[in-house]
């Protein structure tokens, strides 16, 4: 495809998509597809002969729409708000074209960075630690997720505990994100504990004492300590400054996962979330889910990036220059799992640009003051109550008339198309999660979701 000829295929993609955005709202949040449906609309076999540009992107309508889940429409409540924005899309576009692989400062300096620079700022942003800046020993990177995000901690704990493998011992709670379950198989850790939660579903540090002292008693090595903000269930947040302590007097790692509601901080007045981070080896949120950035984007900080290098560092001939030898840049390829790595700082500094820390701010208090309105239709509704205590943009709430009646909605608002929801178990109810965040989404769009949940009881 020639310049030229990308340029105007480009120009009708950007229009395409911009009319996605427009007609979002009015298609089906879950469509109706039978399993194989858009196989069946494929050819056996690809194309011999390359086919006309107009009749590939004709079949995005064709084959592509009808199968598509409304993740970016305003009346979507179901797991967490998988941010889009126009900055952002930008963002993805430009890095396509430039094809950066950012594996060593020498492979793409702006890749580098850039990356290290608005990592930085965002830690003024989100109200971290000074400790994650990169201007000290400790610094951070953008990952694909953060389920990778929570396995290279557990890798860098692991060096850093310098045992045996087989007597290692890593704890998470019974809330913690199943990705930190995966990261653990994944590291080959033969021993991860499951510390129960108290009734606000936040890990219970007494208990996870206790297990620690048993793990000492009985010869093996506790090292690694998963802690949540924001739980999966009910972003719920563990009690992050006492396991701090914990982990400080036990000499275990210390990684905060707040995938989701790490971000909602870049509001000072819900910094509290913060509280104890200070105390962590490394931390992650996801601007994919809630700062109106494109998957993949998650930010990971650890206090010393020393322990990274250290766990995964290793250098054949063929990535040996000058400017690593002089240990003067940052070669993220030792900071992730992967060598390879794309150029993902862009769409975030777009986005940063775009919006302003004081857009930003006003997105997040906009999601969070639509959920505390819902709280007050739950309040007010006898049939309904709340499971867990809401906390920024999620409501959890259930049927008094049990488990049945529950889940029972859930099903036929997302049979219906109009809106998308989730269930969870909590304790031992079945529970509606209603997640607000979507870019898009209005009061109208959640009192219209009350409403049709209203209707169903
Ligand atoms: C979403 C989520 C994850 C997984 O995030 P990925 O970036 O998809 O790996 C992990 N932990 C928590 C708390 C989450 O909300």
């Amino acid at each position: 495809m020639t310049p030229d000829a990308f340029r105007r295929h480009g120009h009708a993609m950007v229009d395409w998509v911009a009319s996605y955005m427009e007609r979002v709202e009015g298609l089906p949040v879950y469509p109706q597809v039978a399993p194989g449906a858009i196989r069946a609309l494929l050819p056996h076999e690809p194309p011999v002969e390359g086919e006309p540009w107009e009749v590939i992107a004709a079949d995005l309508d064709r084959v592509v729409l009808p199968g598509v889940v409304g993740w970016q429409s305003p009346d979507w409540f179901a797991f967490f708000p998988a941010n889009v924005s126009g900055p952002s899309i930008l963002g993805e576009l430009a890095s396509a074209g430039l094809g950066q692989q950012g594996m060593l400062w020498a492979t793409s300096p702006a890749c580098t960075e850039l990356e290290a620079h608005v990592l930085d700022w965002l830690v003024g942003m989100l109200g971290l630690p000074e400790a994650f800046r990169s201007d000290g020993a400790g610094g951070g990177v953008l990952h694909d997720s953060a389920s990778s995000a929570a396995l290279t901690a557990l890798v860098a704990a692991r060096s850093r505990a310098a045992v045996s493998d087989g007597e290692l011992v890593a704890y998470v709670s019974t809330q913690t994100h199943s990705s930190v379950e995966k990261d653990a198989r994944v590291a080959g850790i033969p021993h991860l504990r499951l510390i129960d939660v108290d009734a606000t579903f936040a890990m219970r540090v007494d208990l996870l004492e206790v297990q620690v002292a048993a793990d000492r008693a009985a010869g093996l090595v506790p090292f690694f300590v998963a802690a949540s903000v924001g739980t999966t269930s009910s972003l719920a947040v563990d009690p992050v400054r006492a396991l701090g302590e914990l982990c400080a007097r036990e000499r275990l790692w210390l990684h905060v996962d707040a995938a989701m509601a790490g971000v909602a901080a870049i509001c000072p007045e819900l910094r509290g979330l913060n509280d104890g981070v200070e105390l962590a080896d490394s931390y992650s949120t996801n601007p994919h889910k809630w700062l109106l950035t494109n998957f993949d984007c998650t930010l990971f900080y650890v206090r010393d990036r020393q322990a990274l290098v250290d766990a995964l560092s290793i250098v054949p001939e063929y990535l040996r220059n000058a400017a690593s030898a002089a240990g003067s840049v940052i070669d993220y390829r030792d900071w992730q799992v992967p060598l390879g790595r794309r150029f993902r700082a862009l769409k975030l500094w777009f986005v940063i640009r775009h919006y302003g820390v004081a857009g930003l701010q006003a997105f997040i208090r906009h999601g969070v003051a639509l959920a505390a309105e819902l709280v007050t239709w739950v309040a007010a509704d006898a049939r309904f109550v709340l499971v867990a205590p809401p906390r920024l943009g999620l409501v959890c709430v259930r049927h008094l008339d049990g488990d049945e009646a529950t889940l029972r909605i859930v099903e036929a608002v997302n049979a219906s198309g109009r809106a998308a929801l989730t269930q969870t178990r909590l304790a031992g109810h079945a529970t509606i999660r209603i997640s607000i965040g979507q870019t898009h989404t209005e009061r109208r769009h959640v009192a219209a979701l009350w409403a049709q949940i209203l209707s169903l009881a």
